[in-house]
């Protein structure tokens, strides 16, 4: 264990306020027991308060949660987001008066959590818009993922819900590779060390000293654990995405969480949502499907265009991004797989960025105000009224929307770095790289599409809508005063 160690500059935690905020284990543990409190409490508060008026539900977990923290953290500080998750700092304590089984093998499957992603909660989502948007929704969702975890961390060890079945921990795990943080150590001082305090401290059973070596911080979730341990552990700044410019041994769930993260949000909503919207939407083929199998097949409540619209995205993405590199691998001469999950780190950018466009937009038209009004409701202020920061269509909101292209540009930047690692010919990496680029140049394309069909056929006067308009509000503050007056 080392007690002293002189920091780097680019060290985060030898900074005055940086430092303090990462690295101080009262600030940071205060501050988990207070988010795990309005965590429990949000949920509580959408079981007693089932009406859509109960705002404070839906502003915790889909306006700060999701998608604005995480969104707004992952390509930036890294994996932080998991770092302070109630579950994981619950499930630090649960496991340790746990079982501590090992999870059987059936079960260390990367696949799980990324499935219960795409189909349980996307594939659900545009089948029934909405219906876990409402504050009973949310509160029984997260409260069985609650119950799922706190079962799963008592009975396995090393933090195994985390690592296998939560359904964004591969996620996050995945696009914390764009950031410009690292969690290491200062080698000089590890070289000496006999007690390897960092890895016993670590409730995921990592061992902080290899990342450096290993250039990947494997499972680590930033807890911060380790570096309340030993001060040799650091977290640096670094350049972004710097991890995926170099080799590191791959996890192929992260690529297709690329790949099906990408098909499921921004192409299924530039499908649904965007093009969807348009004056053409009838024209689409997930509309013509939808019509065909309806003119059979009774679908009762759920959104046949919107379900098709999602499918056709997955398969869509899903072929562009494996015949691309199919191709790719036949001109370099190399086996698919090993293409496949070495390149597809390049699409790491590409949805999170986009949706950092979309997710900051959003947080100013009808996120802010929303969050606000809804803490006010839940935390006994009563019914007010906030305005929100812009509307709709205001100029100055198009400067977000450069984020898109900054992530193609990115993406196309981390291709050229990661081919550049293969022993092959240059010519073979020149010809090789526009098939490798395939979903990069599809997702380009779509965004090309959408904004060429409404721009020719216009915005349809009714469309599909994912986000309820919010009322006027005098109409709706008469309500809300007479419901709120009900509900205490
Ligand atoms: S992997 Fe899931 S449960 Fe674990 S800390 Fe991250 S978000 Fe929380
Ligand atoms: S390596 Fe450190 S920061 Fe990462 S999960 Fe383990 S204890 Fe937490």
């Amino acid at each position: 264990m080392v007690k002293e160690i002189q920091r780097d500059k680019n060290d985060i935690y030898g900074k005055p306020i940086l430092g303090f905020f990462f690295k101080n284990q009262k600030f940071i543990t205060t501050f988990k027991i207070i988010l795990t409190a309005v965590f429990f409490y949000a949920l509580y508060f959408g079981f007693v308060h089932q009406s859509k008026e109960n705002t404070f539900t839906t502003a915790l977990f889909w306006g700060i949660f999701w998608s604005f923290f995480m969104v707004l953290t992952l390509p930036t500080f890294g994996r932080i987001f998991c770092g302070i998750c109630p579950h994981g700092f619950m499930g630090k304590y649960i496991t340790k008066f746990g079982l501590k089984k090992k999870m059987p093998k059936w079960m260390q499957n990367r696949y799980i959590g990324i499935f219960l992603l795409v189909i349980g909660w996307w594939g659900v989502y545009y089948m029934f818009p909405g219906i876990y948007k409402t504050p009973f929704g949310t509160a029984m969702m997260f409260s069985v993922m609650t119950i799922v975890s706190f079962i799963v961390y008592f009975v396995y060890r090393d933090m195994s819900y985390c690592k296998y079945i939560c359904p964004i921990g591969t996620l996050t795990r995945a696009y914390a590779k764009l950031s410009f943080t690292w969690l290491g150590t200062y080698k000089s001082a590890c070289s000496e060390c006999k007690t390897f305090d960092c890895a016993t401290a670590c409730p995921y059973n990592l061992k902080p000293f290899t990342f450096d070596k290993r250039n990947s911080m494997t499972d680590c979730t930033l807890c911060m654990e380790c570096s309340t341990a030993c001060e040799a552990v650091s977290f640096k700044f670094t350049k972004p995405s710097e991890t995926l410019f170099k080799k590191f041994q791959v996890l192929p769930a992260e690529i297709w969480t690329f790949v099906l993260i990408l098909g499921s949000i921004p192409i299924a909503m530039a499908f649904h949502h965007g093009i969807g919207r348009s004056n053409a939407a009838n024209d689409m083929i997930w509309a013509k499907t939808a019509h065909f199998f309806e003119s059979f097949i009774n679908f009762g409540s759920i959104d046949t265009i919107g379900l098709f619209a999602f499918l056709y995205a997955l398969v869509f993405s899903v072929m562009a991004a494996t015949i691309g590199m199919f191709i790719a691998a036949k001109i370099l001469n190399k086996d698919f797989k090993k293409i496949f999950y070495d390149l597809g780190y390049s699409y790491a950018p590409l949805f999170i960025l986009g949706s950092l466009a979309h997710t900051l937009e959003s947080f100013f038209t009808r996120g802010y105000d929303r969050i606000v009004e809804g803490f006010a409701l839940g935390f006994g202020f009563g019914v007010i009224d906030i305005i929100p920061l812009a509307k709709h269509g205001d100029s100055w909101l198009m400067v977000f929307g450069i984020l898109k292209w900054i992530a193609i540009l990115w993406a196309l930047l981390i291709l050229y770095k990661r081919i550049n690692l293969l022993k092959v010919s240059k010519s073979k990496k020149i010809f090789a790289y526009p098939f490798a680029a395939s979903l990069i140049i599809f997702f380009l394309s779509v965004n090309v599409y959408r904004a060429y069909i409404i721009d020719t056929y216009g915005r349809a006067k009714t469309g599909h809508s994912m986000h309820t308009q919010k009322p006027l509000h005098t109409d709706i503050n008469k309500k809300l005063h007479s419901d709120y007056k009900s509900m205490h």
